[in-house]
């Protein structure tokens, strides 16, 4: 079994779709076993996307994480992290396949309202940064 980490992001939980969403994510059958709600400070947002630093879409990209609360969770599956970023879609939502979440819930490439963790040494780290191992259950 397979962890990796998602991020229901500020656009979507404005616009009402932290529901959908998670309905989704069950649907698929990744199991949720742990999950919280906060409202990322700047350093949290910009420790969390490090690796983008130098990208000219970061300052923007950390203004984006840090308007409004999220939701962070673990899914757990058989190939949890090919499988959520199967159906989260592509990062441009005008790029992403039908009946994923970017398709059906992104606004633009940037507020696109999911997050999934794209490697097994990427899924620990970031599932580290969020959670405690006490904070998830067996399921
Ligand atoms: P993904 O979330 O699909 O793994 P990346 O890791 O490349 O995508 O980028 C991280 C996040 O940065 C994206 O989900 C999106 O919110 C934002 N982003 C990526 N590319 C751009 C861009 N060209 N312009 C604005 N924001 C972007
Ligand atoms: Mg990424």
């Amino acid at each position: 079994m397979e962890l990796t980490l998602s991020i229901v992001k500020p656009d979507a939980l404005r616009n009402g779709h932290l529901g959908p969403i998670l309905g989704m994510i069950e649907e698929a059958g990744l199991k949720l076993v742990a999950l919280r709600m906060l409202h990322l400070t700047r350093p949290q947002a910009e420790g969390f996307y490090a690796v983008h630093r130098e990208r000219p879409f970061f300052s923007s990209l950390v203004d984006f994480m840090t308007s409004g609360p999220c939701v962070v969770s673990v899914l757990q599956a058989d190939d949890a992290i090919g499988r959520y970023r199967k159906l989260m879609g592509a990062t441009d939502p005008a790029q992403a396949d039908e009946g994923t979440i970017r398709k059906r819930f992104a606004s633009d490439i940037e507020k696109n309202a999911v997050h999934g963790s794209d490697a097994p040494e990427t899924a620990r780290t970031e599932v580290a940064y969020f959670f405690r191992e006490l904070d998830l259950v067996e399921r």
